[in-house]
């Protein structure tokens, strides 16, 4: 990689550095929390609630100690409440083993529960100087237009070819943790989904742009198939409460969520031969209640429909008169605080219109 292209990153990197207010006052556990904040989240969407999660957490002891509702509760609205959970666990593990001090090298920090490889690379990168490429759709779409580089994005072979390109740029002067984010701010602000490559400061460099195809980049992997499937609620009320149970994480959606006890199958894809697989909350619910309950439910339309991953969710609500042992009955304020899912608050919202 010509020494120039890393002078004019370096360049326009000086001038951008300070765009965000989150990289004025830096420690590891402020990068790390930032990180998680920041994932799969535009920035000015997610910056005014860190900012709150960092007043009332300010460092890993008050992350440690929580209590996890608290940890939930400001992470409300973020989606995607494991991170949270894993936050709260990881901060745990830090005081621990680590007496209290977020790690800095790659090695330890992959690790920690809920820390995957682009946070570790983050962290490793601009607190340890390590020289490690955090690979993130911002990485991606800058690396494989600037080299065409033709793997479908998100395998082995494109993250190889991802980091073999951008290795020289780690052998500069420039900080490891500088080369990371320029290229993260990069394809954030410049090299977007669609570029603007009249702004770009180094177009010449660009082997895409030369060719006038950075359309084609970052090639796509095949999408995998959708797949319908029907979520079964059994709804249960004992006065003004209902009956929920906590996903240990043998359901297979919202590992850690409480959820009204629930049925679902899914199918099995990969071979016609193999059976679909059921899955129940909690695991036995009897078995002529089910079928009960689905013979009733199959000519009624769904009572709300979601998206988690490819699975496209038909949810049909019953009400049941018979609990199932354990679980807790909480009122629809309880219910409302305590299940942060957004497929559970949709169920939340359906209660009133449910006829028994
Ligand atoms: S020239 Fe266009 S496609 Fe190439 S790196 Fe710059 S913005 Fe991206």
């Amino acid at each position: 990689m010509p020494d120039s292209l890393v002078n004019r990153l370096a360049t326009w990197y000086a001038g951008e550095k300070h765009r965000y207010e989150f990289r004025l006052e830096r420690n590891p556990y402020r990068t790390w929390i930032t990180e998680i904040f920041l994932q799969q989240t535009q920035i000015a969407a997610g910056k005014d609630k860190l900012k709150t999660f960092l007043k009332r957490f300010p460092d890993v002891k008050a992350l440690a100690k929580g209590p996890v509702e608290d940890v939930l509760a400001a992470f409300q609205g973020m989606g995607y409440y494991s991170r949270a959970r894993n936050m709260h666990r990881a901060a745990v593990e830090i005081v621990k083993k680590y007496k209290a001090n977020v790690p800095v090298v790659y090695a330890d920090l992959v690790k920690i529960p809920g820390i995957g490889h682009y946070t570790a690379a983050i962290v490793a990168s601009i607190h340890g100087g390590e020289k490690i490429l955090a690979l993130d759709a911002n990485h991606a779409r800058v690396l494989s237009r600037l080299y065409t580089i033709g793997a479908a994005q998100g395998g082995q072979a494109f993250r190889e070819a991802a980091v073999r390109a951008a290795a020289p740029l780690f052998e500069t002067k420039m900080p490891a943790g500088d080369v990371n984010e320029a290229l993260m701010q990069w394809g954030q602000t410049i090299c977007k989904k669609k570029p603007l490559c009249d702004k770009c400061f180094a177009a010449d460099f660009c082997a895409a742009f030369a060719a006038g195809r950075q359309a084609d980049f970052p090639r796509k992997a095949e999408r995998a198939e959708a797949l319908e499937i029907l979520w079964l609620m059994l709804v249960h009320r004992k006065g003004n409460k209902y009956q929920v149970f906590a996903n240990t994480g043998k359901f297979p959606f919202l590992a850690g969520e409480l959820m009204f006890p629930s049925y679902t199958v899914l199918p099995e894809t990969r071979s016609k031969k193999a059976a679909a697989e059921t899955l129940m909350l909690p695991e036995k619910i009897p078995a002529a209640l089910i079928r009960k309950s689905l013979a009733k439910a199959q000519n009624l339309p769904a009572d709300f429909r979601h998206t988690i991953t490819r699975y496209k969710i038909a949810v049909k609500m019953m009400f049941t008169d018979t609990s199932q042992p354990g679980g807790k009955f909480l009122t629809p304020a309880e219910l409302k605080d305590k299940c942060h899912s957004s497929l559970m608050q949709k169920a939340i919202r359906r209660l009133d219109k449910l006829e028994f």
